[in-house]
């Protein structure tokens, strides 16, 4: 299936070397890697495969673009972050379009994520101006406590595939605002994304340095020595638990201050006093966003045994009418998964639970032909020992389990190594309060089936994840409390 000349021109334009201390160079090595499209398996285009060394060089601009950068006035770093929120608005069609073809996800969700990840840039402009700190007493009266707040300095991030913009505007704008310089390496599957908006951040008037790129099919090898290097002074990673788990080994070296946005395993409970249209409503959108490919995606369905035959019969219905195809295509409303083995990990998720007596109500069965296609499946009766509730599914298959009480509700939810984001559906508000409070995670969508949000305190306890992104919290990731005791 040929590129149409509109996606190949999108593609075209963008520069597919690495950004370095201002300047779009190729790999070292003269080394690329190829970028597909998942729902054609065709190559789209190469891109530079940046070497240890280059990741160094991209280290060196960001060291050097410090202090300068660190000392420039709020106003400043506000109003480039307003830029790049204006300019990614004007050039969303083209930026979405860029989005579906490297990773596969339907125009119109692409679209949402553009709005979503410009929404970073918006907020954390405000938030560049509003840095502070406090004067006080100490308690016996004699001194005096005088705080400020400081970059911590260059950092390093580490980006997934899933949502390719918003997870580094979740993290680079406030970087920027905080005054600290970046060097990001974008997942290789969905490189073109973050090369965009590097372009995007130097029309928006960043100096040189501030914000580097680096891709490569490598990932290890290249930022394994900017983690050992002593000059990097923060680690923000998104991307899965175990990846998470040996960077925090890593960074314990040179005792690297580190966020991690790690994996999920949402619970979506629903109670026998839940609005049902609601429940269904919400659970399509937790289930369905981003083809099921999110760390909040609701992983599991524990629903009130007195509801549970009606909750998946309609669940079933709406995700069986959702069209399957390449997400350019009209109509479309699930695209396919990112690569041969995510799919070949739902499959045989789904035929775990079918072996231990799950009934598959719709879906479950791969379609013939090119791209990574995995129609919408609902299991139902799924029993307790699936690996499929307590393994990440990321992918449009929606496993039902049901409840006989409260305390069995929640002990189910929490029933599980991580605690990002659950889902609670009741229209008691006593109960949902006190499910709220018991619930171990670190986000919970009461009556809604959606939790991201620019102005919201995103991330997870338990294994999960340490920190914040967003919200007033997003910008303390990336900045020191000083603290002077000042002699009267
Ligand atoms: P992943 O395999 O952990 O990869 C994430 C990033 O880490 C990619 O850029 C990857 O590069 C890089 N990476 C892999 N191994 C590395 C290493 N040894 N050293 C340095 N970097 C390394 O995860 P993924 O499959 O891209 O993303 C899916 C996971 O992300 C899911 O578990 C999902 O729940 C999680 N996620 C969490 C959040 C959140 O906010 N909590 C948001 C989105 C996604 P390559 O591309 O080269 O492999």
């Amino acid at each position: 299936m040929a590129v149409a000349t509109g996606e190949q021109q999108v593609v075209d334009g963008v520069d597919k070397r690495l950004y370095i201390g201002g300047e779009w160079r190729d790999a070292s090595g003269g080394e690329t890697f190829t970028v597909i499209d998942p729902a054609t398996e065709e190559a789209l285009c190469e891109v530079a495969d940046a070497t240890p060394e280059d990741a160094m060089e991209a280290l060196d601009a960001a060291v050097a673009a410090q202090a300068e950068w660190g000392a420039s006035a709020p106003n400043d770093r506000a109003g480039i972050l307003w830029h790049a929120f204006e300019l990614m608005n004007e050039r969303a069609d083209d930026l979405a379009l860029l989005m579906t073809l490297e990773m596969g996800k339907p125009i119109a969700e692409s679209k949402s994520e553009i709005v979503y990840a410009a929404d970073f840039f918006r907020w954390f402009s405000g938030e560049a101006l509003r840095l502070d700190g406090y004067y006080k007493q100490f308690g016996n009266g004699t001194s005096r406590v005088l705080t400020m707040k400081q970059a911590v300095g260059p950092c390093l991030m580490i980006t997934p595939w899933n949502f390719p913009m918003a997870m580094g505007t979740r993290k680079m704008a406030p970087a920027i605002a905080a005054g600290c310089t970046v060097v990001m390496k974008p997942a290789q599957l969905t490189p073109l994304c973050m090369l965009a908006l590097g372009r995007l951040l130097e029309d928006a008037g960043l100096p040189a340095g501030v914000f580097n790129i680096i891709t490569t099919s490598s990932s290890g090898a290249t930022t394994g020595p900017l983690i050992e290097d002593p000059r990097l002074r923060k680690l923000s990673f998104t991307g899965s638990t175990e990846v998470g788990r040996r960077l925090i080994e890593a960074s314990a070296k040179n005792v690297l201050k580190t966020s991690m946005e790690l994996g999920g395993n949402a619970p979506f409970v629903v109670f026998e006093d839940a609005d049902l249209d609601a429940a269904l409503e919400g659970a399509l959108l937790a289930k369905m966003r981003n083809i099921g490919e999110a760390c909040t995606s609701a992983n599991r369905f524990h629903v009130a045994e007195s509801v549970a035959g009606e909750f998946s019969r309609r669940l079933a219905e709406k995700m069986g009418a959702l069209k399957l195809g390449r997400g350019t295509e009209e109509d479309v409303k699930v695209g396919p998964l990112i690569d041969d083995d995510s799919r070949e990990k739902v499959a045989a998720l789904v035929k775990d639970a079918i072996d231990r007596g799950a009934e598959c109500v719709v879906g479950g069965a791969i379609p013939d032909g090119q791209g990574f296609f995995y129609p919408p499946t609902v299991l139902d009766n799924v029993p307790a020992d699936a690996r499929v509730l307590s393994e990440e599914i990321f992918g449009p298959v929606a496993p039902i389990a049901t409840f006989s009480s409260e305390d069995e509700a929640i002990e189910r939810a929490n029933d599980t190594e991580y605690g990002l984001v659950a889902y609670v559906f009741t229209s008691d508000l006593k109960r949902a309060l006190r499910v709220c409070e018991r619930l171990e995670t670190g986000m919970i969508g009461l009556n809604q089936g959606m939790v991201s949000n620019a102005a919201a305190p995103f991330g997870g306890v338990k294994q999960s994840g340490i920190g914040r992104e967003g919200g007033k919290e997003g910008i303390e990731e990336f900045l020191e409390t000083k603290y002077v005791a000042v002699s009267m």
